[in-house]
Order: C-alpha cells, then sequence, then structure tokens
C-alpha cells in the first residue's frame, strides 16, 4: 500500500525563497574583483536574481540552456546559480585553470549560450573568442563604470538588472530538471560534465545539514569557502548556506594566506573550506602574525589528502579539522571526519589519527571496495580495492558521453571513483592510492598520461612516463620520467615545455625530468606506476633542495 502524503518537487528556488523569509538576519560579504568589500542578505539576494532571471529571459534563455560562468567567488556569481537554475536553464560552472584548449572544447561541448565572467578573464576570452562557440552572449559581471573597453561586445551585468521586477513565482519544475553543470578533469581524457539535478542539488544540502560537521560550526557560523563556485557548487555552499541561515564571505581573487588572514580577522569568519595548499599557505600567515583569525574555530579541508603535521597544527591553534573527501562526480561530500562527541576527552593522538582518515560517509551515500579480482572486499581496515559509491547525489553518467559513462558505472549501477581505499568495520574510510592515472596539484588535476603522450611524441624522447612526487605546498608536482632515444642528445626540459605549452596550461607542466635507460613493466606491458615510484622514492622536488643545489 502506497502512502498518502504530498509529493512537492525538491527545487533550487525554494532554498533561496527560504533564506529570505526564515534567514533574513544572514549576510553575504564578497571581496569584490573591482577591490572592495560587499555586503549583502539573502532578501536582497532573492530580488536581485528575479531580476536576473527575467533579464536571461530576454535574452532568450529557456528551459534546459545552458548558461556558462567564468568567475571567482561572490554573490554575483552566486546569484547566477539560482536566476540560472530557477528558471529551468543550467548553470554551467567553467574552471577558469583549465587550459585554453580545454575551456574551448567544453564550451562547445556544453553548447553554452551565454558566458558571464568576471572581469579577470576578459582580456583571455578576448584571445579565445574565435575558438568560442560562434553564437555565444558575453556578460562582464560588473557595473557600468567598471566596464572595459572590450572587443567582446559584452554586456554589463547590473545593466541587465536595471528596471526588472524584483519579485518572482517561480515556475514549478519537475524535480529532476537539470540545474547545473561541472566538468571534471579528475579522470582520463576529455573533461566530462557532471550535470545536477533540482533534487540531488537539495538533497546534498539536506545531507550535509544533518551530518555532524554542520553541527561543529556552530549556531553563528560565518563561513569563508576558498573552494571554488566554479568547481563542484564550492561543496554545495550555495544550497547549504541559505538553508542553515549561515552567513557567507566570499574571498573573490585573493586567496593567499595574508589576504585570507585579513579576511578572516576583520570579517569574523569561524569556519573556512578549502583544499590543503590553501591552508598551508594561511598557516605561513598564523605564524607571521603569531597567532590564528580571532574567531575562526572550524576548518572543512578536502579534495586532496590533508598531511597530519597541518590537521595537527590548526587544531593545536584551537581550529577544529575536518578532514573531508568527495568528487565531482558526488556532488561532492562522500565522507567527513567530524567525530563523535563521545571521544572528545580521548587521547590527542587517538584523535588526529581519525582526523587522518577520509572520515565516515556522508548519510545517504554507500561504499563498496572491490578488489582486482572484481570481487566485494570485507570492510575490515586491511583488504583494499577501488571505492565505489551509490546514492541520490551521485552521477548515473556524464553529459553526452556514452563511453565514459560505461567505464564509469559497474553493473550493479555504482559509480567507480578510481580511488583506492580501504574500509574500517566502524565506518573510517582511508584512501591509499589512486587508480586513475593522474596527479592533483593544489587541488587541481593534471593527466599523467596527457603528459606523457605530448612527452613521448618528441623526437628525442624513446618512452616517458609522468608520476606525482609530494609537495609542500602543491600536495602533489608531476615528475617526468624519460628514456632518451640517445643519451648523447637528450631532450631538455624546455625543449618539452615548449611542445607541452601547446595543449597544457603551464601549472600543469613538470617541473623536473629524469632519464632512465628503462621503464618498469607490468606483465600486461603496461607502465607500471607502482614500481617506478617505488624506485624514485629517494627523489626529492626541486623546492626542497638545500645544499649546494639551493
Ligand atoms: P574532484 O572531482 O576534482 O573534486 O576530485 C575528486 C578526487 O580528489 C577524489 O576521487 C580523490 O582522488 C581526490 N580527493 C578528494 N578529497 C580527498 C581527500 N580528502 N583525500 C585524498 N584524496 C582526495
Amino acid at each position: 500500500m502506497k502512502g498518502l502524503m504530498m509529493h512537492r518537487p525538491l527545487l533550487i528556488s525554494g532554498l533561496l525563497d527560504y533564506a529570505a523569509e526564515v534567514h533574513d538576519h544572514a549576510t553575504i560579504v564578497s571581496r569584490r574583483v573591482e577591490g572592495d568589500i560587499h555586503r549583502t542578505d539573502y532578501r536582497q539576494m532573492q530580488a536581485r536574481v528575479a531580476q536576473m532571471s527575467f533579464a536571461l529571459e530576454q535574452l532568450g534563455i529557456v528551459l534546459g540552456d545552458r548558461v556558462a560562468t567564468l568567475a571567482w567567488n561572490g554573490y554575483r556569481h552566486m546569484e547566477l546559480y539560482f536566476a540560472i537554475s530557477n528558471i529551468g536553464a543550467i548553470c554551467h560552472t567553467i574552471n577558469p585553470r583549465l587550459s585554453a584548449e580545454q575551456l574551448i572544447y567544453i564550451t562547445h561541448h556544453a553548447a553554452d549560450r551565454i558566458l558571464f565572467t568576471d572581469l579577470t578573464f576578459v582580456p583571455v576570452l578576448e584571445k579565445l573568442r574565435d575558438q568560442l562557440p560562434a553564437d555565444m552572449r558575453y556578460v562582464i559581471m560588473t557595473d557600468a563604470a567598471h566596464m572595459p573597453e572590450t572587443t567582446l561586445d559584452a554586456l554589463c551585468y547590473e545593466d541587465l538588472l536595471d528596471g526588472q521586477p524584483t519579485k518572482r513565482d517561480w515556475p514549478d519544475l519537475d524535480e529532476e530538471t537539470a540545474a547545473a553543470l561541472c566538468y571534471t578533469s579528475g579522470t582520463t581524457g576529455e573533461p566530462k560534465g557532471v550535470l545536477y539535478t533540482h533534487r540531488s542539488s537539495v538533497l546534498h544540502a539536506l545531507q550535509t545539514g544533518v551530518s555532524g560537521f554542520v553541527a561543529d560550526m556552530g549556531r553563528d557560523a560565518r563561513i569563508l569557502p576558498v573552494v571554488p563556485l566554479f568547481h563542484v557548487n564550492a561543496w554545495g555552499l550555495p544550497y547549504l548556506a541559505p538553508m542553515m541561515g549561515a552567513d557567507l564571505v566570499h574571498p573573490g581573487p585573493a586567496l593567499d594566506g595574508e589576504s585570507l588572514w585579513t579576511l578572516m580577522e576583520t570579517e569574523g569568519v569561524t569556519s573556512a573550506w578549502g583544499v590543503p595548499t590553501i591552508w598551508q599557505g594561511l598557516l605561513g600567515a598564523i605564524e607571521k602574525h603569531g597567532r590564528k583569525p580571532a574567531a575562526l574555530r572550524h576548518m572543512v579541508v578536502g579534495g586532496s589528502a590533508a598531511p597530519r603535521s597541518m590537521i595537527e597544527a590548526y587544531e593545536k591553534v584551537g581550529v577544529t579539522v575536518n578532514h573531508a573527501w568527495g568528487m565531482t562526480e558526488m556532488s561532492p561530500i562522500g565522507s567527513h571526519g567530524a567525530l563523535p562527541w563521545q571521544i572528545d576527552g580521548a587521547p590527542f593522538d587517538e584523535r588526529m589519527a581519525l582526523k587522518s582518515t577520509q572520515g565516515r560517509r556522508a548519510f545517504g551515500v554507500e561504499f563498496k571496495i572491490v578488489g582486482d579480482d572484481g570481487q566485494r572486499q570485507p570492510h575490515d581496515g586491511k583488504a583494499k580495492g577501488e571505492l565505489y559509491v551509490r546514492g541520490n547525489n551521485i552521477t548515473s553518467g556524464y553529459y553526452n558521453n556514452e563511453a565514459a559513462t560505461a567505464k564509469a558505472m559497474d553493473a550493479e549501477g555504482w559509480f567507480g571513483t578510481g580511488d583506492v581505499a580501504s574500509i574500517r568495520d566502524d565506518g573510517y574510510l582511508q584512501l591509499h592510492d589512486r587508480a586513475k592515472d593522474l596527479i592533483k596539484s593544489g587541488g587541481e588535476w593534471i593527466s599523467s598520461i596527457d603528459v606523457e603522450n605530448i612527452a613521448a611524441a618528441h623526437p628525442k624522447v624513446a618512452q616517458a612516463a609522468v608520476i606525482a612526487v609530494p609537495h609542500p605546498k602543491w600536495d602533489e608536482r608531476p615528475l617526468l620520467v624519460v628514456v632518451p632515444k640517445s643519451d648523447d642528445d637528450r631532450p631538455t626540459l624546455d625543449e618539452l615545455h615548449q611542445l607541452m605549452l601547446h595543449s597544457l596550461a603551464r601549472w600543469q607542466l613538470p617541473d623536473d625530468i629524469v632519464y632512465v635507460a628503462q621503464l618498469p613493466m607490468t606483465a600486461t606491458g603496461k607502465i607500471s606506476k607502482l614500481t617506478l615510484r617505488d624506485q624514485l622514492g629517494e627523489y626529492v622536488h626541486p623546492d626542497l633542495r638545500t645544499g649546494e643545489n639551493g
């Protein structure tokens, strides 16, 4: 027998409407690209979102259209999340750190109709314009006074709002309507689109909201997302914050330790979210000032493994660290490290050991581990295998990419993460390795295979392999290992960089080159990265070398 309760669609528009009514005290602070600090609240945001939605329709945007953003964290970017999705269009956030080639690829693959850009990226777009979709319109996210001279034939964000009605009843969309699109380069090959629905986004906010780490933040949460709005919806914060009534402090483009320290101090930030590289930078500023920003007491670290030394350094200055794991394909939060209050009194070492794991699964996310033999492994803390996940916030397939979808999903409908993990019987997840051949530098992906393929195309290279080596600031950096065709005429790193710059961004280039006589091979004739990593275990990144090498 079916129950007799209403079925109302879970829609993103409901989050902002709720916040405007119930969390009218909460504020949204943004350090703007223009340089100043801007303040608003959910009520004003609701009005401007209505205005932008009317403007979008006047520009011809209809249900299912993709509207792209290329922008830092700030109130205008957050307004677009709602203005675009609330009318049934799809907010496609683009990562500005992608190479030009990838940016061109994804704007075409997504068939974006409009691109909203911060002032910062106007010069890049001017350069690429001829290769971007010919009929795409551009809107610069600023006011008339700051509009630059540009060849883009661009509209001005604030001008679009002018004179539009500030109230709107949102359409009753089907909750499965696509709301947002984010491309990930976290797998090999071209970037792949993850297409979130209204339902998955609202459920993710609800599921994150009930998880322990939101409680950890306290009732007076004032959250600074360094995690970008252009990457996995800033870990869902634009939806979660209005739902829980949290203040937001958007840092704009200034993400160095000192700028963040100052903004946190002056704005009374209590919780900050971002990748380990950023929090390493903030540690430097804390050392310089001799203290943490006064109100800061909570931090979410994820996107890459947080080193235990870093977690301890923050805990020692009074910041509770929550080490979280997730993926673009998971909306993204999969697990997190809020510890149960019952072990508050446990020894420091014991608590830090738990916090160094990837934590326990969020409600609504299921885990399974699959061994090399394809068999499901026990959750005993010992057995390792690829981690598979299932849940309402997890992708069921990539946007317009059947081949990548078939590769990622198993016969039972679970999604393969490409992470190699073990799980304890009390649920703590420990990541050990990556099955995907990728390097994560400062929270952003570099494909080893892409770099290898380019290097291998050089006439002086017989074989090439790329592995990740640890780096104190960037977590990992790529190291290029080359078998030269002739020892008398080895390719230099600079020669290979010249070749790579055609299709890779500068930060994706390997920092160093090691020449070897041969590469270790697996039984199936592939380069054994595992053995190569072992063989180069003593290798030290140039940034860490001391003594006569400087
Ligand atoms: P992305 O989709 O770019 O957010 O990347 C997701 C991937 O980043 C995961 O599959 C992991 O390989 C890695 N990752 C994310 N969080 C962590 C973490 N806490 N520890 C280790 N690796 C992580």
